[in-house]
């Protein structure tokens, strides 16, 4: 058919059917997401080209629309991929770093146009947080879903216990430890069961291990201190005597040499332990990447247009920010985290393969992470850790879900469930960096062009346009640049976060 016939066409069948494209930032009565290749979730291939329909904040139907009514509104897939919403399981609210002032938009922006629509924080700024939690649910601002996992802890079971009766009565969707004692981890962890409340736990290099967690019936294990502490033959990790937990520098240094450690025997023990005991691992490695390659973690293009000046200002070697330890980091360093990675992605392996739920979640605003791109790369490593494509997006939209308690409503493509998806230029199963906010280099038909992309968000209905959500980004970085003086404004009353 000639162009012309094509246009003419299209305007007549516009016209008769009356309906209009999605708007930015509106939710509809109904909304056709049309011609879409679709990925459920559940670790089944890919479907279609079919039909999304969505009321509201619900999807109703998956199938081909043959009729179209008068007053919908809808989005023109031409063949995309649809993807649930993915959930970051591994998120910090963040308005500052370092002291220096960077608006909650930023962050919110970047994880919208990375097709990310549900987060699930552990630890921020509670009243913060809480408020935007609040304004999020209502819809009034372009946000992912937010579950807020406050910290709980103290030095005695009492001060334990208070502390997760508080988060109740705060209305915490969870609570978040890291660095306690035995004793007043076990009182939490009992406190938390009796009040029905999820537990994330970053342990530290402490009394307690992994072992612990799976006596207390933690939820999920974030990062991965604890488990290979816990199949070290005999007691502590061979540290050298000068070594200081409290310096920076050391404790990133030695925990690149704490997986070879670990009697594999051993290892397999506490991986089937944690398995029979329902407790998921969030191993986050997106987040130590850096310790790998510290060049390449420098250097990652997007940092041009999207990288804002008070987060760049936070990356900066600086033993003073947690995270920023890269003073003297060696060959030899670097050698070592490669290593400790191959055992990781052994471990994650063996343990998914006992039965072990993985989650997805990066811990951006640390270590050289960006809001969204970490989540991608997350998604990059755990392909590198053996894991197909297609459990991997398992793992970042039904595990997560599951792991957080809201398997019945959110993490699917699926009639019933909540009307979070992603709309990709591309087929992430190919290739997850099509899913870059910042797109990627696509190679087709011959020609090498800029491709990739999330083109729309829909979270709980409300539809958002990833170009839009991108270049609102870029323009607050380039005005934060200009009238940025990069002196600190005060530290908020954020604390200190583990990684
Ligand atoms: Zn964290």
């Amino acid at each position: 058919m000639h162009v012309a016939h094509v246009l003419i066409a299209f305007a007549l069948a516009s016209l008769v059917r009356g309906q209009e494209p999605a708007a930015h930032g509106e939710r509809y009565a109904r909304l056709i997401v049309r011609d879409v290749h679709v990925l459920t979730g559940a670790g089944t291939p890919v479907t279609g080209p079919t039909d999304i329909t969505i009321e509201n904040d619900r999807i109703v139907r998956i199938g081909r629309v043959r009729e179209l009514r008068q007053d919908d509104a809808v989005i023109e897939g031409g063949g995309r991929y649809a993807i649930p919403g993915l959930i970051n399981l591994h998120a910090h609210l963040q308005d500052e770093r370092g002291g220096r002032p960077m608006p909650f938009q930023y962050q919110l922006d970047l994880w919208l146009a990375t097709g990310i629509t549900t987060l699930r924080d552990v630890g921020s700024n509670r009243e913060k947080a809480l408020g935007l939690r609040a304004r999020s649910r209502a819809g009034e601002i372009a946000a992912p879903r937010i579950y807020l996992y406050m910290y709980g802890g103290g030095d005695t079971p009492e001060e334990a216990r208070d502390s997760v009766r508080e988060i109740a009565r705060q209305g915490g969707d969870g609570v978040k430890i890291g660095g306690m004692d035995r004793a007043p981890l076990m009182a939490l962890l009992d406190e938390a069961r009796k009040l029905g409340l999820r537990v994330a736990h970053h342990i530290g290099v402490e009394e307690s291990d992994v072992r612990d967690d799976i006596a207390g019936g933690t939820t999920s294990i974030e990062h991965w201190y604890g488990i290979p502490d816990a199949a070290i033959p005999y007691g502590s990790q061979r540290f050298p005597a000068d070594y200081n937990y409290s310096n920076e520098l050391d404790r990133f240094r030695w925990a690149g040499r704490l997986f070879k450690e670990a009697d594999p025997q051993r290892l397999s023990e506490v991986l089937q332990a944690m398995v029979d005991a329902n407790v998921a691992w969030d191993p986050t490695l997106t987040i130590y990447e850096a310790s790998r390659d510290v060049l390449a973690a420098q250097n990652q293009p997007w940092f041009d247009d999207y990288l804002h000046p008070s987060l760049g200002a936070f990356f900066e070697p600086d033993l003073d920010s947690h995270g920023s330890y890269f003073l003297g980091w060696t060959t030899e360093d670097e050698v070592e985290w490669r290593r400790n990675y191959q055992i990781w992605f052994a471990a994650l392996r063996e343990f998914a393969d006992r039965g072990g739920k993985i989650g997805v979640g990066e811990d951006a605003g640390f270590i050289y992470r960006l809001y969204g791109f970490g989540l991608v790369r997350e998604l990059e490593l755990q392909q590198e850790a053996g894991f197909h494509p297609i459990d991997v997006l398992r793992h970042a939209t039904v595990n997560n879900a599951e792991i957080m308690g809201m398997g019945h409503e959110l993490g699917r493509i699926a009639k019933g469930y909540k009307a979070d998806l992603a709309i990709v230029n591309g087929n992430p199963l190919a290739n997850f960096k099509v899913l870059y906010p910042s797109g990627t280099g696509v190679y087709e038909d011959g020609e090498f062009r800029r491709g990739g992309t999330v083109e729309w968000t829909i979270k709980d209905g409300f539809v958002y346009r990833g170009a839009e959500l991108m270049g609102g980004v870029a323009a607050l970085v380039a005005e934060a640049r200009r009238s940025t003086t990069l002196v600190r404004s005060g530290v908020d009353d954020v604390p200190m976060i583990g990684l």
